[in-house]
């Protein structure tokens, strides 16, 4: 299978901890699968709670060092991690989607968008500022960031790579140390990035990876140590909540991206092309399995049978298949287990009195597959404007007037992405306001990159990543008052 890896050193299988690699003490492993094609890809070290803690404690001993380095020190090792992923971007687009299915050049494309947050840190890194603050004559204040300490990471599937360096690169470049848990569908992507991580130059212990299939005795050793000062997840909701709530005993900083129920509203005055590429886009993207894909359209009755009309055209063309193979737009679904939960989904909207404008049933290119389709008749009792779907299911609601399209937008407990297409100034800065999102895409659903601060509100999550922000998460403020001046 991976025959075709330019470098093969890339392709590890262990846990990473303290700068080696190592087997689970259990001796255990588990199988990484191809969602494609059912194959096996790799055995991994099966790690668990007393790893876990190992390599917690290996990084509090590590940060010590590394957090006593000068800024300059610390990224100039992320400038050439980033330089190494990008040298191997061929390579870890490979084993990204042999084991996660997205297409090749989506593949590509996230090894590029995940270095550029090595980049963008290692930059950014140097400019932890603090203030001076004029008190009575004889004081003053002074303010000054440092790391928060040993920062426990948690990651998911869908994002193999950059949802791994938009925590990692933050984090490290003010000098914290960092345990991850990459999800157990796609540990080979993270555990390269680890290679490539100590090829560039990372201290021993700084940055450790647990692989393993026990995610909650892995989450609770994290959890409940008192070393780990922060937890960064990106993940479900619930699974976000539980690990709030176990964060509460230690008080532990958190950073939270959790599910979305993005709206791409489209006004009858619309850029009507423009709008279906976007909510193309937005919706298909990682066949439906990202936490900014659209989840819900909303079309203003003008334009509403243009827009169905011309969006489902579009969706006749995909080539959906192996993302190894040339030709293909869109890949698999990640498990078995989210095919069958997509599918409830559209018989609870067909039941409700939905139509299938296109597809709507399991694909026929295996067990991992979901035609891409498009529902028309749903409303907002169904459970495809309630939940995130997470899958390749476009349900197009219809509204009347902007405080309707506002309302429907804002009725749900999520607070991602969301779009809005419009042509009038006037309401795309009303409607941008109004939106109860931490982002907000105008005329545009490629919204994403290491520039910005992407994060949501209500229970989405909380924090920030990416941007001048996306360093706040790891800092800590302290106030000195010098007296007696
Ligand atoms: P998804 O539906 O995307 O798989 P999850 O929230 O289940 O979302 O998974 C995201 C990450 O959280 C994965 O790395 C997974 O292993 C991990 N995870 C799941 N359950 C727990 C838990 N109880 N404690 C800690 N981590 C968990």
């Amino acid at each position: 299978m991976f025959m075709q890896l330019n470098d093969r050193g890339l392709l590890q299988t262990q846990g990473f901890i303290n700068g080696q690699w190592c087997a689970a003490a259990s001796g255990k492993t588990f199988a990484v699968i191809n969602p494609a094609t059912g194959e096996q890809l790799a055995q991994v070290a099966d790690m668990g709670a007393d790893e876990t803690a190992q390599a917690i404690k290996v990084a509090e001993q590590a940060q010590i060092e590394w957090r006593a380095r000068s800024a300059k020190e610390r990224c100039a090792i992320l400038e050439r991690w980033y330089d190494l992923m990008m040298a191997a971007q061929e390579d870890l687009a490979i084993l990204m989607t042999a084991e996660q299915g997205k297409p090749l050049a989506e593949s590509r494309g996230e090894v590029g968008y995940g270095a550029s947050f090595l980049k963008w840190f290692a930059e950014e890194g140097k400019r932890v500022y603090g203030d001076i603050i004029p008190q009575t004559p004889d004081r003053r204040g002074l303010v000054i960031k440092q790391p928060i300490g040993v920062v426990a990471a948690i990651t998911p599937w869908n994002f193999p790579n950059a949802m791994i360096t938009r925590k990692v690169a933050p984090a490290l470049a003010v000098g914290c140390s960092v345990v991850l848990k990459p999800a157990a569908e796609t540990p080979l992507s993270a555990l390269a990035i680890a290679e490539l991580g100590k090829r560039a130059g990372l201290p021993e212990g700084v940055f450790n990876v647990i692989t393993g299939t026990d995610a909650p005795a892995i989450g609770n050793t994290m959890t409940s140590s008192p070393i780990v000062r922060k937890l960064t997840f990106t993940g479900s909701t619930p699974v976000g909540k539980l690990l709030m709530k176990q964060c509460a005993d230690t008080v532990k900083r958190t950073s939270m991206e959790l599910g979305g129920n993005a709206p791409v509203i489209v006004f009858d005055d619309a850029d009507l092309d423009r709008a279906v590429d976007g909510a193309i886009a937005a919706k298909y993207r990682n066949s439906g399995q990202t936490c900014i894909c659209s989840n819900r359209m909303l079309v203003q009755a003008g334009i509403y049978d243009a827009f169905v009309a011309k969006f489902a055209e579009k969706v006749k063309h995909f080539n959906v298949g192996n993302g190894l193979l040339d030709g293909t737009t869109h890949g698999p679904l990640i498990t078995v287990k989210a095919v069958n939960e997509v599918h409830a989904k559209v018989m609870d909207a067909v039941a409700g009195g939905a139509k299938v404008v296109i597809g709507g049933q399991p694909g026929d290119q295996g067990e991992h597959f979901y035609q891409p389709t498009v529902l028309t008749d749903v409303h907002s009792g169904m459970r495809v404007f309630r939940e995130e779907i997470f899958g390749p299911v476009a349900p197009v609601f219809k509204f009347e007037s902007e405080e309707q399209a506002i309302a429907m937008a804002n009725d749900t407990e999520f607070g991602l992405a969301s779009y809005l297409y419009s042509e009038n100034m006037g309401r795309i800065f009303r409607v941008s306001e109004a939106l109860e999102y931490g982002m907000v895409g105008v005329n545009e659903t490629a919204i994403s990159s290491e520039v910005i601060p992407f994060g949501g509100v209500k229970e989405s999550g909380q924090g920030r990543e990416g941007s001048k922000y996306g360093l706040d998460d790891y800092l800590e403020t302290k106030y000195i008052c010098l007296g007696g001046m």
